[in-house]
């Protein structure tokens, strides 16, 4: 498999009598609440709300309904004798996780290819026992199944985050057959028009397309105030932002606006000429600054470039999710690869990357984050989104920004950012309580015990428990 491929690559229910905040929820759903109480005080809890502002020790938050009712300091109210108290001493309460470049495959590699494998049954589950509460997909194999989770989930019917769908991939012929979604002279106003009547709520646009065919896709897609983002390739960065694109993915790596001699519309590599590009290059600079005026987001995605030296097999423990053949090859994979010269360029260029988003982030650029769980196949759902938290820390970001990242600015990007992505009083009770301090010790973001979806608390454990083996197959 080549680098350049890696780089490029990036569900029938009873319902049971029961009802929350208006909602009725199947038994398969049920089976993992272990809160459904309408008024729950979470007592003396460290709290880092999602806003950016310093941590907070020693509160109580009030949920009453679905709804965060009050945030005090502790000892500071009496709650009545009908309140569900849990006791936060030595916990930690973050916002839901709002990631915004995910996906419901698992990438197999193959003969030096890839198969996208629906994940239909685990990847919902595990994305929210990994404190995801809302998520975008960027981009969609099966884009009828993405729409169908997403309404089931809505409806109760599974166990999953609220969706922002994607389209398909929009591309033109490139090297993943599943991907291939425009043929010739179709018209791309019935092509776009076609998913959004279905509920499709993002454009994700890919490697080989056209400045036309992303100036149509700009067009139509505002015109029902959508939002497009992509994985470009064939049109640069620079290119992209004239034309009005809203979001870029996986930061700078998928730049090609230095790649000397580029030809208009060809999609070339680009990582060796980021590798060359010094840190502090005008041209970089300049990039950077053309990004924050044209107001355009970028995503960052560190998981799916996290290179196998000094790491875990499968980042963030989830290597006890994958189904045992699967991580047998994964493991064989590992040690051809570590120490390998690609590795080691691999690694160069993530923490160059990492170097790269610190800048843009302190210049005032917008940065949303996800984990794109495609690459070698090992970005796991839920598992790779509490892996991010500890990457944003290894990229130089404190633990309230690197919340913040992974929380308001998702919402401030989708529009929700009014009743959910931080801990304040009169959002969604969308919250993940998970023990130890993790203002102390990152890896604590592993350590989750109960994820409130819109005031539901859901047992992240035993979530997890309930699939482990099943990722690839399921
Ligand atoms: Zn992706």
């Amino acid at each position: 498999m080549k680098q350049s491929k890696l780089l490029l690559f990036s569900i029938l229910f009873s319902i049971c009598p029961y009802v929350n905040f208006g909602q009725e929820l199947a038994e398969q759903v049920t089976t993992f609440v272990s809160v459904k109480e309408t008024i729950v005080a979470i007592k003396n809890v460290t709290i880092i709300d999602g806003t950016g502002g310093d941590v907070k020790y020693n509160q109580d938050i009030l949920l009453r309904n679905n709804k965060i009712a009050s945030i005090v300091k502790t000892g500071t109210k009496n709650y009545p004798n009908s309140t569900k108290i849990i006791d936060g001493t030595g916990k930690t309460v973050i916002p839901g996780l709002i990631m915004l470049h995910e996906h419901l495959f698992h990438a197999k590699p193959f003969e030096g290819n890839f198969k996208a494998t629906h994940m239909t049954n685990t990847f919902p589950q595990l994305y929210l026992a990994g404190g995801v509460t809302t998520m975008r997909t960027a981009g969609s194999i099966e884009a009828n199944t993405d729409l169908n989770i997403k309404n089931l989930i809505d409806q109760g019917k599974m166990v999953g985050p609220s969706m922002d769908v994607s389209t398909p991939h929009v591309e033109r012929l490139g090297f993943v057959p599943q991907l291939q979604s425009l043929y010739g002279d179709e018209s791309i106003e019935n092509w776009l028009n076609y998913w959004f009547d279905k509920g499709i709520t993002s454009v994700k646009v890919y490697n080989n397309i056209s400045k036309d065919d992303l100036r149509e896709i700009i067009k139509f897609s505002h015109a029902k105030n959508i939002k497009v983002t992509g994985h470009l390739c064939s049109i640069t960065y620079r290119e992209a932002a004239e034309l009005g694109i809203d979001n870029l993915e996986h930061s700078f790596m998928a730049s090609t606006d230095f790649v000397g001699n580029k030809k208009e519309n060809e999609c070339v590599f680009g990582e060796p000429s980021l590798a060359g590009l010094n840190d502090n290059d005008p041209k970089l600079i300049a990039l950077m600054q053309l990004l924050i005026d044209k107001n355009v987001t970028l995503t960052y995605t560190p998981n799916v470039f996290e290179p196998f030296t000094n790491r875990e097999v499968i980042p963030g423990g989830g290597s006890v999710a994958l189904a045992p053949y699967l991580l047998e090859q994964m493991q064989t994979f590992y040690q051809q690869q570590i120490n390998s010269k690609r590795d080691s360029l691999g690694l160069i260029s993530f923490k160059k990357e990492m170097k790269r988003v610190k800048k843009f982030h302190a210049m005032g650029g917008k940065i949303t984050v996800g984990t794109d769980p495609t690459g070698t196949g090992k970005t796991i759902a839920g598992y790779s989104n509490q892996r991010l938290i500890e990457l944003l820390i290894e990229t130089g970001f404190g633990i309230e920004e690197a919340i913040k990242l992974s929380t308001l600015n998702g919402a401030t990007y989708l529009g929700i950012a009014s009743k959910t992505g931080t801990i304040e009083v009169g959002k969604e009770a969308d919250l993940v309580l998970l023990l130890g301090d993790l203002s102390k010790d990152v890896s604590n973001i592993r350590n989750m015990e109960i994820v409130f979806k819109n005031g539901i608390g859901f047992d992240s454990k035993k979530i997890f428990d309930s699939v482990k083996g099943k990722v690839g197959l399921h």
